[in-house]
């Protein structure tokens, strides 16, 4: 292979990358940081220059800018990072519980400790047991057994960079976090945001969806009292006034 062509090979190979949609959307993180391992590697071969890694990586950040924005609208859904209880709708009794993508029975896993896995991109995501090879789909936070039985996903923490957080449940820490996250995202600061997203998004509030926490909007808006946010539905906040 020609340098030429090894460059050509390489730049394919990186905008397939930039491009898989999927990914970015499913793990804008994670997604930006395959995307910006392979610009590293194509600089450390001598394929690209320093102004051409830049420019690349200006464009993955773009595209990790416009991921979350449209993200930070959309309907929550399963966070591959969340830990979740599963509770039967009809009864609220918890069954188990997922944490890392893995479920784990209420009754005592099994003999590999563990019962089952999460598998699958949005929005095709199942949960499969493991000792009967049962699969339930995920909808949302909506779990629907084979039987046609429903089950809820209910959220008690989130795994960021390997530690656990418990999900926000007080109004007061809520409106500091979207304010610092809203810098975040006008400054473009990663690293700030990056820790925020998943917080946010499993947060038991949700953006007021008639004043969408307009500055000038919500102080007389009737929805949200003029607090910006609302309890999600099936919450119970603790502090919410
Ligand atoms: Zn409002």
């Amino acid at each position: 292979m020609t340098p030429t062509e090894l460059k050509q090979a390489w730049l394919a190979k990186w905008q397939g990358m930039l491009d898989d949609n999927v990914y970015r959307m499913g793990h804008p993180e994670a997604h930006r940081a395959s995307c910006r391992w392979e610009t590293r590697d194509m600089l450390e071969a001598g394929v690209i220059d320093e102004l051409e890694k830049f420019e690349m990586d200006e464009q993955v950040d773009a595209a990790y800018w416009h991921a979350v924005e449209e993200l930070a609208t959309a309907a929550e859904g399963y966070m591959f990072g969340g830990q979740y209880d599963v509770v039967h709708r009809a009864t609220s009794k918890c069954i188990g519980r997922i944490t890392a993508n893995t479920y784990y029975s209420a009754s005592g896993p099994g003999a590999d400790g563990f019962d089952g896995k999460v598998v699958g991109d949005k929005p095709d995501l199942r949960l499969i047991f493991r000792c009967n090879k049962e699969t339930w789909a995920i909808n949302g936070l909506l779990l629907t057994a084979s039987s046609g039985d429903l089950y809820d996903l209910m959220q008690t923490g989130q795994v960021i960079d390997g530690k656990v957080y418990p999900i926000i449940c007080d109004a007061d820490t809520y409106r500091a976090l979207v304010d610092s996250a809203q810098v975040a995202l006008e400054e473009h600061n990663f690293e700030g945001y990056r820790k925020a997203r998943p917080l946010l998004r499993s947060a038991r509030f949700a953006r007021c969806t008639d004043c969408l926490d307009h500055f000038g909007w919500r102080e007389d808006c009737l929805n949200c009292a003029g607090q910006g946010f609302i309890p999600k539905a099936g919450s119970q906040p603790t502090s919410f006034a």
